[in-house]
């Protein structure tokens, strides 16, 4: 029997890139899938349609993950159709290129409302639901742990603040039975971050392996997290960065 027979599973940001990415494997694992996504709603019925064709169930909930209302919202929904939630994963995120001092006021209030205030609601909303067993995977990132190149200040500052949310709230929710972890990958190949490119040449070779990540390698990872082979693993930043930060 697949691992995630019978449980569910909420992916933020779920349409494309890293997120669609543990969305389907999720589903391949066994469970059933609600995604969020902002405005690529052909996106997000494609990953509902193939997870359909790969028999289980999906639904896919327009939300922003700065709109907290949309996003608890989105928590709800997924509970009222699926009847149970037991694994939230923080995927949604979003970055600003830039040096800190021409970062504007408005790009740092969207990072810090989807990258953090983002994450603390949904797992707020998503704790009431879950029972033993239920797992919170946050997708933060190598930058969050250490800076490698200038123009991510304010990024990483939000990822750091992940990883420290992650250590935090292992300690709280624990003894419910539930684990806190933060999966931190290094350059994945996705929209936001594509291999082909001037900003792909220094990301490619901080890397021990000398290239881009595949969004499946990371999901790969969130998976197991996911499963019950990672009982035993809660507050812990589980870095897949092909060596960037080694
Ligand atoms: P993409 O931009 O490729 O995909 C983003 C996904 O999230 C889309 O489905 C998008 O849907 C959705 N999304 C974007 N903004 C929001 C929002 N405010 N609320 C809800 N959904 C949203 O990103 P990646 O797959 O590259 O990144 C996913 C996560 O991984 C992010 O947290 C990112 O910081 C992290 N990460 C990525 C790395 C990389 O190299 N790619 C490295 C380290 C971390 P729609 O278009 O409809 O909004």
């Amino acid at each position: 029997m697949p691992k995630l027979t019978e449980k569910v599973a909420l992916v933020t940001g779920g349409s494309r890139g890293i997120g669609a990415a543990i969305a389907k494997r999720l589903a391949a694992d066994g469970a059933n899938v609600a995604i969020t996504y902002t405005k690529g709603v052909d996106a997000a019925v494609s990953v509902v349609k193939e997870i359909e064709r790969a028999g289980r169930k999906a639904i896919a909930i327009q939300a922003d993950a700065a709109d907290a209302d949309a996003v608890e919202a989105a928590v709800e929904k997924t509970v009222a159709t699926f009847g149970r939630l037991d694994v939230l994963v923080n995927n949604a995120g979003t970055a600003v290129h830039k040096r800190f001092e021409e970062t504007t006021l408005e790009e740092m209030d969207r990072l810090i409302g989807v990258n953090i205030r983002g994450v603390f609601v949904a797992t707020q909303a998503a704790l009431k639901h879950m029972k033993s067993g239920g797992r919170i995977i946050s997708i933060g990132s190598a930058v969050g742990e250490r800076a490698l190149t200038p123009g991510l200040v304010p990024y990483s500052a939000t990822k750091g603040a992940v990883k420290m949310f992650t250590q935090g709230l292992s300690r709280e929710v624990a003894s419910r039975g539930i684990t806190v972890n933060n999966v931190q990958p290094g350059p994945i190949d996705t929209d936001a971050n594509p291999a082909a490119g001037e900003w792909a040449i220094p990301q490619k070779a901080f890397t021990a392996l000398d290239r881009y990540g595949h969004v499946d390698e990371v999901a790969a990872l969130v998976a197991f997290v996911a499963g019950p082979e990672s009982s035993y693993i809660t507050g812990a930043n589980l870095t897949v960065d092909g060596g960037m930060i080694a």
